[in-house]
C-alpha cells in the first residue's frame, strides 16, 4: 500500500459525521438534565452562585489570576463603565514539577510570589505604601484589591470565594489538595507575604469568559455561553434557576441572588460521555487515554483539547511509522536494505516521546499554504527532529492532522449545540427576551451577522488557544451545527460567536466586583 491511501485510512479513522454529532446531541442534553438534578453525574453542572452576566457598565479597578492549565497570569483590570477595560499583564509557565508536587504549597506559594512580584512591578507605589501603613496599623479596608481566582479544575463551589477541589486534570496531580479550599491555599500563601489582597471570588474560566463577552458583546443580547478550547475544554451557560433542581431543592447551600431567575452553571463538559457512549475511540484515543494520569476520565476533553491533539496526532503517525511496509520519514532510496539506517527521525524526536507533539504542528499544517508544504516540512526538522521530510510524508501529516482537528471542532459543535437547544433559544426571540438577562445597552455596535436581527443573536464568547489560532475551527462548528435539524441553516446564523480576549483576567473582575456588592450587601 502506498502512504497516500495509508494517510487517507487513518484519517478516516477520525471521521464523526452528521449522525454521530446527532447522537452525541441527544445524550449530551440528558446528561444536562441529569446534572442539573443530582450530584456524582458525568456532567458536573455546578451552580456558580452567579445569577446574571454584566451589561457593560460595570466600573472600578481589580485584580486577577488565572491558573490555566499550562499558564499562571496575574493582571489588574480597570473597568471603564463603558463596555472597554484596560488591562495590565504578566505569565509565567507553570514548572512542570509544581503540577505534580508532593504539596499543595509548594504550587500556592509560588502563585502567591508572582502576584508580589506583579504588584510591585506595576502598583509600586500603591504596594510599598500600604506595606508602609500596615507596619503602623493606618492601612485602611479600601486598599485592598479584590482578587478574582480563575481556577480551571473542577471544584464543588460552596460560595463565591469558597470551592473544594473535586478532581485535578490536565496533568496536574497533587493528592493533598483534593477536597481542600482552593481560595483559602491561595489566601495563605498571600497573607504570609503581607500582600494588599484579598481572594473575592473563585472564578471558573468558562465563567470568566462568559462574563467578559457578556461586558464588552455588542448589542442587547446577554451571552448565553463561556467556552473554553484550550488546554482543556468546557463551558458554563446561562441556566433557569428553577432548572437546577439539586440547588433550589436544598436547604443548606450559601447565599444567591434568586431575582434574575438564572444561575450560571458550569457544566464540566471534559467529562461528558465517560462511558462512550456517543464518542468516538480510535486505536489512537485508546492509547491516549490508558498512559494518561487519569484514565477513564474527561473523555470528551481528551478527543477535542490543546493538551491531547498533538498526542493523538503524534500516536496516529507513530502507528505509521512503526509499520516497516509504510514509507513514512523513511529514505526511499534505500529503504529496502536496512529500515533502520534510512530513518529520518533523529534522537530526542517529539515523536518518539510522550506529548512530545504540541497542538500548535496542528495548526500549523492546518495554515500551510505554501508549494510542497515548506512550512510544515521545515517545523517537523526544526522543532520535532525529522529531517529531510518529503512533500509525501508532510501530506500524511498534514491529512492526518486536519481530521483530528476536524473532529475536535466538531465535537465542539456537539456541546455548543446541545446548550443552545437545550436552553431554548432557537424560540423566536420576542417570547424569550421578556425575561431577558441583560437590560438595554445604549451603545448598540454590529458585529458582522447584519442580516440578524440583535434580539435573535445567540451571542457565545470563547477562549483558549486552539480555538484562536487553529485554522479554520470555527468553521468546521458552523458545518455541524448546520446539521443539526434542530439548529439547521437558520439557527446556524444566528448563533455568533466570539473571541473574549483577555476573559479570564476581565471576567474574573467582573465577579469580584459582584462578590464585593454581595459581601456590602449583606455587612
Ligand atoms: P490555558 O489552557 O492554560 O489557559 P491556552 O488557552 O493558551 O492556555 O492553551 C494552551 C494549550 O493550547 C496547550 O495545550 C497548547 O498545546 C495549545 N496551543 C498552543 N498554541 C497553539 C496553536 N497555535 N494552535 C493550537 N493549539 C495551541
Ligand atoms: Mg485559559
Amino acid at each position: 500500500m502506498g502512504l497516500a491511501q495509508e494517510a487517507k485510512r487513518v484519517a478516516d479513522e477520525f471521521d464523526f459525521g452528521p449522525d454521530a454529532v446527532r447522537k452525541a446531541v441527544k445524550e449530551f442534553i440528558r446528561e444536562m438534565d441529569e446534572g442539573l438534578q443530582k450530584e456524582g453525574t458525568e456532567l458536573s453542572q455546578i451552580p456558580t452562585y452567579v445569577t446574571a452576566v454584566p451589561n457593560g457598565t460595570e466600573k472600578g479597578l481589580y485584580m486577577a489570576v488565572d491558573l490555566g492549565g499550562t499558564n499562571f497570569r496575574v493582571c489588574s483590570i480597570q473597568l471603564h463603565g463603558n463596555t472597554t477595560f484596560s488591562l495590565t499583564q504578566s505569565k509565567v509557565p507553570i514548572p512542570r514539577e509544581l503540577m505534580v508536587a508532593k504539596t499543595s504549597k509548594e504550587l500556592f506559594s509560588f502563585l502567591a510570589k508572582q502576584i508580589e512580584e506583579f504588584l510591585k512591578l506595576h502598583h509600586e507605589d500603591h504596594f510599598t505604601g500600604y506595606l508602609r501603613r500596615r507596619q503602623t496599623g493606618e492601612h485602611k479596608e479600601e486598599e485592598i484589591f479584590n482578587l478574582g481566582f480563575t481556577f480551571s479544575f473542577p471544584v464543588q463551589q460552596i460560595g463565591i470565594n469558597k470551592g473544594l477541589l473535586m478532581r485535578w486534570t490536565k496533568g496536574f496531580d497533587i493528592q493533598e489538595a483534593v477536597g481542600q479550599d482552593v481560595c483559602a491555599l491561595l489566601q495563605t500563601e498571600i497573607d504570609a507575604l503581607h500582600l494588599p489582597v484579598r481572594v473575592a471570588a473563585l472564578v471558573n474560566d468558562t465563567v470568566g469568559t462568559l462574563m467578559a463577552r457578556s461586558y464588552t458583546s455588542p448589542g442587547k443580547t446577554g451571552t448565553l455561553l463561556g467556552a473554553i478550547f484550550g488546554t482543556g475544554t468546557n463551558g458554563a451557560y446561562v441556566e433557569k434557576l428553577d432548572k437546577v433542581t439539586k440547588l433550589t431543592s436544598k436547604a443548606d447551600v450559601g447565599a444567591y441572588d434568586k431575582s434574575t431567575g438564572d444561575m450560571i452553571v458550569n457544566t464540566e463538559w471534559g467529562s461528558f460521555d465517560n462511558s462512550l457512549r456517543t464518542l468516538p475511540n480510535t486505536p489512537y484515543d485508546i492509547e491516549l487515554d490508558a498512559k494518561s494520569v487519569n484514565p477513564g476520565i474527561q473523555m470528551f476533553e481528551k478527543r477535542i483539547s490543546g493538551m491531547f491533539l498533538g498526542e493523538i496526532l503524534r500516536l496516529a503517525l507513530l502507528g505509521l511509522y512503526n509499520d516497516p511496509n509504510i514509507p513514512l520519514f523513511r529514505d526511499e532510496n534505500s529503504a529496502q536494505n536496512d529500515v533502520h539506517s534510512t530513518t529520518q527521525i533523529h534522537p530526542g524526536s517529539g515523536l518518539m516521546k510522550q506529548w512530545g507533539i504540541d497542538t500548535s504542528l496542528l495548526s500549523i499544517c492546518a495554515g500551510d499554504q505554501s508549494p510542497g508544504y515548506r512550512v510544515i516540512r521545515q517545523t517537523l526538522d526544526n522543532e520535532y527532529g525529522i529531517s529531510a521530510v518529503s512533500a509525501e510524508d508532510a501530506e500524511t501529516v498534514r491529512e492526518i492532522a486536519a481530521a483530528i482537528g476536524r473532529r475536535a471542532a466538531r465535537l465542539s459543535a456537539v456541546a455548543i449545540a446541545a446548550i443552545v437547544i437545550e436552553t431554548g433559544r432557537l424560540k423566536p426571540a420576542t417570547t424569550e427576551q421578556k425575561d431577558g438577562v441583560n437590560p438595554p445597552r445604549g451603545n448598540v455596535e454590529s458585529e458582522g451577522k447584519g442580516d440578524v436581527p440583535e434580539e435573535e443573536v445567540i451571542d457565545i464568547g470563547v477562549d483558549g488557544s486552539l480555538v484562536e489560532f487553529y485554522p479554520g475551527f470555527e468553521d468546521h462548528v458552523r458545518q455541524a451545527l448546520r446539521e443539526v435539524e434542530e439548529i439547521g441553516t437558520e439557527g446556524e446564523k444566528r448563533v455568533r460567536i466570539g473571541i473574549a480576549k483577555d476573559g479570564s483576567g476581565v471576567g474574573a473582575a467582573l465577579i469580584a466586583l459582584v462578590a464585593g456588592r454581595v459581601a456590602d450587601d449583606t455587612d
